[in-house]
């Protein structure tokens, strides 16, 4: 009798798609074939938390390259075929909804027997926004089309790249919030949310910060300790060149860098990566989270599709882009799956002295991108300072000076007067920059 209770057991997530599932090239550009856990052996754990009774919110906060895409269509695929109830999978548009839809479940769905066979004979029923299978629904949405958010009952639902929802109306509650509305109809309700992040004050990142923040612990080859794998100055490094810079310098970074850890600061190379990922271990670092909310956080170090030197070249490449603050933000996002706050940076005077080179006064630099002037306009007096910026982000103090007002009369120039007045040897500069902080409106009437 107990043998056949057994026969009716739900297999474990990894255990099952280990057995039954083929990725097809659509599906996982990374890695198709016959999907396995072995070179991302972090994902047995989340995977396994879909089915754990009682967790109504899991939130998957990945960097890049980690395989989030790959497990979260694992995850609906098990339960197509192993514990079907109405599902939404809600991306930040339709159009973005559709066509994942269409170029990556559909295909696995269509391509795997275990999952075929539960579509219908009916091609009505098998669209790109809706798959009603003979088990369950499965409806694609994009939430920046409200209506689609407020009909059909749901149990479980997939908030892919949740950070970027956009919170249009004002009016109403945050779309994430529309969604679990819905969802709570059900007492065994599960959403799960997935999603890089994008700034400190978002409502994905919030809402993470409040589940149980576990970080993935792996061992150090050289003492032992574990410890998670994080991006910073003392952990990343990489063999110093000071001879190279920019695509060389990059070049170099790439083959050249490894791991330190921060108990032994013994050297770990990138290929004893995958055995450490196999003896690692999920750990909570929030003690204070409820029970029914849990939370993973892997940044992109942990991927094996990239090597720790491709992740340091990405990081130098973006410090050393022309938009430097978005380069790095979308670093800090995508690979370390942090989310961006202003970096303070404290450096003495001494090394800015250093760095001093020999630009005489009103002289220009041989080699420059743009030169700009910039105003900070005050009670009594307004600063400038005319800068010429190099491509690397280098900067040469070219002019300065002081005006008393900031307006321009018959009698005095202000800014837009001297703006105009300004030119060292012919040249001008490319644009001017106020900053206007508590006299906004004087100083847009003087730009106008
Ligand atoms: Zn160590």
């Amino acid at each position: 009798m107990f043998s056949k209770l057994k026969i009716h057991e739900k297999p474990g997530v990894v255990e099952w798609a280990e057995r039954c599932l083929v990725l097809p090239r659509e599906t996982s550009p990374n890695a198709p074939g016959r999907f396995s856990t072995a070179r991302m052996p972090y994902m047995r754990e989340p995977l396994e938390s879909i089915r754990e009774e009682g967790l109504q919110h899991i939130y998957w906060c990945f960097g890049t390259q980690s395989g989030k895409t790959v497990s979260l269509l694992i995850a609906a695929a098990y339960f197509i075929d192993n514990d079907p109830a109405p599902m939404l999978w809600a991306l930040p548009t339709e159009i973005l909804a559709r066509s994942f839809s269409r170029a990556r479940l559909q295909p696995l769905i269509s391509k795997n027997d275990v999952l075929a066979r539960h579509k219908r004979r009916d091609p009505d029923a098998f669209t790109a926004a809706e798959m009603r299978l003979d088990s369950m629904e499965l409806y694609m949405v994009g939430v920046s089309e409200p209506g689609n958010l407020s009909s059909r009952p749901i149990m479980r639902c997939v908030m892919d790249e949740e950070a970027k929802y956009k919170h249009e109306n004002k009016e109403e509650a945050h779309p994430v919030d529309l969604i679990e509305e819905r969802a709570k109809g059900f007492h065994r309700y599960q959403i799960l949310h997935a999603s890089t992040p994008s700034s400190e004050d978002s409502y994905f990142w919030q809402n993470f910060i409040t589940t149980d923040m576990r970080k993935f612990y792996v061992p150090c080859p050289r003492c032992g300790e574990m410890m998670p794998l994080e991006f910073s100055r003392n952990t990343v490094q990489w063999e110093r060149r000071e001879d190279l810079e920019g695509d060389a310098l990059a070049d170099w970074v790439q083959d050249h860098t490894f791991y330190v850890c921060p108990h032994c600061e013994g050297r770990v190379e990138d290929w004893e990566k995958i055995g450490m990922m196999e003896k690692g271990e999920w750990r909570p670092t929030n003690p204070n989270a409820s029970r029914a909310r849990r939370g993973y956080h892997l940044n992109s170090l942990y991927s094996p599709f990239v090597t720790w030197g491709q992740t340091a070249r990405k990081f130098i490449v973006a410090q050393n882009d022309l938009f430097r603050q978005v380069a790095l933000h979308n670093f800090r996002n995508g690979w370390e799956a942090l989310p961006f706050t202003q970096y303070e940076i404290k450096v003495g005077d001494d090394s800015v002295r250093g760095l001093r080179g020999v630009c005489r006064r009103g002289e220009l630099p041989r080699h420059y991108y743009y030169m700009v002037v910039a105003y900070d306009p005050g009670q009594n007096q307004t600063h400038w300072v005319a800068q010429a910026i190099g491509r690397g982000g280098e900067t040469w103090v070219v002019d300065w000076g002081t005006l008393l007002g900031i307006s321009t009369t018959d009698a005095t120039p202000g800014i837009g007067a001297h703006f105009e007045s300004l030119e060292w040897g012919g040249v001008r500069p490319d644009f001017g920059l106020i900053d206007s902080g508590d006299w906004a409106q004087k100083v847009y009437d003087e730009c106008y």
